[in-house]
């Protein structure tokens, strides 16, 4: 990424792109269009709205978390119609909950589902939604959160029948922020053609039109994309189902550390439980937020801090992308001494189980 920033309307250029799009067609497990945007994760948000809907336009989400919650709110400014479905945070949205909805309305015109709820490290079974989505016959298209997800926890964009998936380039794509990626399905790109909504920046007709020359309609994030260039390469290199294998281990290793200082993740269920980060949930008298000042400022390390409707009562432990064993070991080290030191556990048996499940294991 430090390389000379090239032409951008260059011959180069036009070959870096058409790489990365093929690279990014294997990462979304489509062969549809991919787009990539100079944005964080949240205008790849605004992307899959702005260019698939009218205004008054219907669209479905579950009360997951803080980021669904966040997408709802990005939906309702554009002139959307936000259904707004309360849901149990601590567990992944069902298929059956979706299909209830759907049945009650059939002017729904898209459902928005997380994949992973990176504000409670709950994982919803978008498989499943896609598949009872189709089976039942009703038209909405179904756009789907994998900003914490993409290169991760499998995703299969076209046999999940997805019609949007977002993500962004600062979680499994291990890069800096600054980067917005999306793969489009037929379907949605049906929608587009009639739909209402202003845009300019983020149209897939001008993104499309210059990709096809491998180029963009306005100065691209170059050195992001040199960037990008080298994870593809990376992830390749590994196998994506071994680097998916690596972030379950991870996720299991965490838990197994919670589990021994007696504690609790956010997640009800084991099996929804997040491969990308964990909520820890600290008993009541206790303050996250003060565990995480105290980690920041005796052992430098930042725990991600606790999001709506969970503010104050969690702390998150990241165990997301470039991330090898020992790193794991020694970030919960970190946390276990942070929980003795302010009080909230009185045996440091967290770090000891999470090793133990880390030598048991043969994912890695
Ligand atoms: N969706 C999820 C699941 C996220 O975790 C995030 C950010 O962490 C976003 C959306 C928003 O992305 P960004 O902050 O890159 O705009």
């Amino acid at each position: 990424m430090a390389k000379a920033t090239i032409d951008h309307r260059g011959p180069e250029f036009a070959d870096l792109t058409a790489r990365l799009l093929e690279g990014l067609r294997y990462l979304f497990k489509t062969k549809h269009d991919v787009f990539m945007y100079p944005a964080s994760g949240s205008g790849a948000w605004e992307a899959a709205i702005a260019n698939t809907l009218s205004p008054g336009d219907r669209v479905l989400l579950f009360e997951q978390g803080f980021f669904a919650q966040t997408w709802a709110k990005v939906a309702s400014r554009f002139g959307i119609d936000v259904v707004n479905v309360e849901w149990n945070p601590r567990i992944g949205v069902r298929p059956e909950a979706v299909i209830r909805q759907l049945e009650q309305d059939a002017t729904i015109k898209a459902v928005c589902i997380v994949h992973n709820e990176t504000s409670t490290g709950v994982t919803t079974d978008i498989e499943s939604i896609g598949r009872a989505m189709r089976d039942s016959g009703h038209p909405a298209m179904l756009f789907v959160d994998a900003v914490s997800s993409l290169a991760v926890t499998d995703l299969q964009h076209d046999a999940w029948s997805i019609d949007v998936t977002v993500s962004g380039s600062q979680k499994g794509m291990m890069l800096p922020p600054g980067l917005a990626v999306l793969a489009v399905g037929p379907r949605a790109m049906e929608a587009h053609e009639g739909a209402m909504l202003p845009r300019s920046y983020w149209d897939w007709d001008d993104q499309k039109r210059f990709n096809e020359r491998g180029f963009f309609p306005y100065t691209p994030a170059t050195n992001l994309m040199f960037g990008l260039e080298e994870a593809l390469a990376m992830l390749a290199e590994e196998g994506l189902e071994n680097v998916f294998a690596r972030h379950a281990l991870f996720g299991r290793v965490t838990r197994a550390a919670v589990e021994g200082w007696g504690l609790d993740v956010v997640s009800q269920n084991e099996s929804e439980a997040s491969q990308a980060a964990t909520a820890v949930l600290v008993p009541k008298g206790h303050d996250a937020d003060a565990v995480r000042a105290l980690i920041l400022d005796r052992f430098d390390m930042s725990l991600g801090t606790g999001l709506d409707p969970f503010r104050g009562q969690v702390f998150r432990v990241g165990h997301i992308g470039d991330l090898g064993p020992l790193q794991l070991i020694g970030t919960l080290a970190g946390v276990e001494m942070g929980l003795q030191l302010s009080g909230v556990i009185s045996k440091a048996e967290g770090v000891a189980a999470a090793m133990e499940a880390l030598i048991k294991d043969t994912a890695i």
